[in-house]
């Protein structure tokens, strides 16, 4: 994406957020030869995602397996599952990699759960971490509880 001031290729992404439900993408980017900010509409093409297990097998990225998993802790809750899914899908394509881990991923669904709702979070995270043992459970409770 060539700067509009001074034609350098090179900028970087500041901001990015998708253009309603479309699958174009409104980004704010900064020259880096210039520094100046320009902002640009992209047409989103979703690179597929591979997701890497722990035994090391590939699968292609399933949003929908990802999704279920996330509707049961956020039942009842005042928080989208649809829009965590969204987000982390986004981070993953921001971030430009084309390879993910189960771990990767259940540590971003961790960190998107625990900005949203507390509840979801340790709902999710007891399962997902599976806890030995009812005192880590707890330790991990306390912890959110510090932080308020
Ligand atoms: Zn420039």
């Amino acid at each position: 994406m060539k700067c509009p001031a001074c034609g350098t290729p090179d900028s970087k992404v500041i901001d990015s957020r998708p253009v309603e439900e479309g699958n174009s993408i409104r980004r704010r980017r900064e020259c880096k030869a210039c520094q100046k900010r320009f902002n640009t509409f992209e047409i989103i093409e979703t690179v597929q995602i591979i997701v890497v297990k722990k035994n090391g097998t590939k699968e292609l990225f399933d949003r929908t397996k990802l999704l279920s998993g996330l509707l049961k802790a956020c039942q009842k809750r005042p928080v989208s599952a649809e829009e965590i899914v969204g987000e982390i899908e986004n981070e993953i394509q921001n971030s430009l990699t084309t390879e993910i881990t189960t771990t990767e991923i259940g540590e971003l669904v961790m960190k998107h759960l625990k900005m949203k709702d507390e509840v979801a979070y340790v709902r999710f995270a007891s399962v997902y971490r599976e806890f030995k043992d009812i005192e880590t459970f707890l330790a991990e409770l306390n912890q959110l509880k510090q932080q308020d």
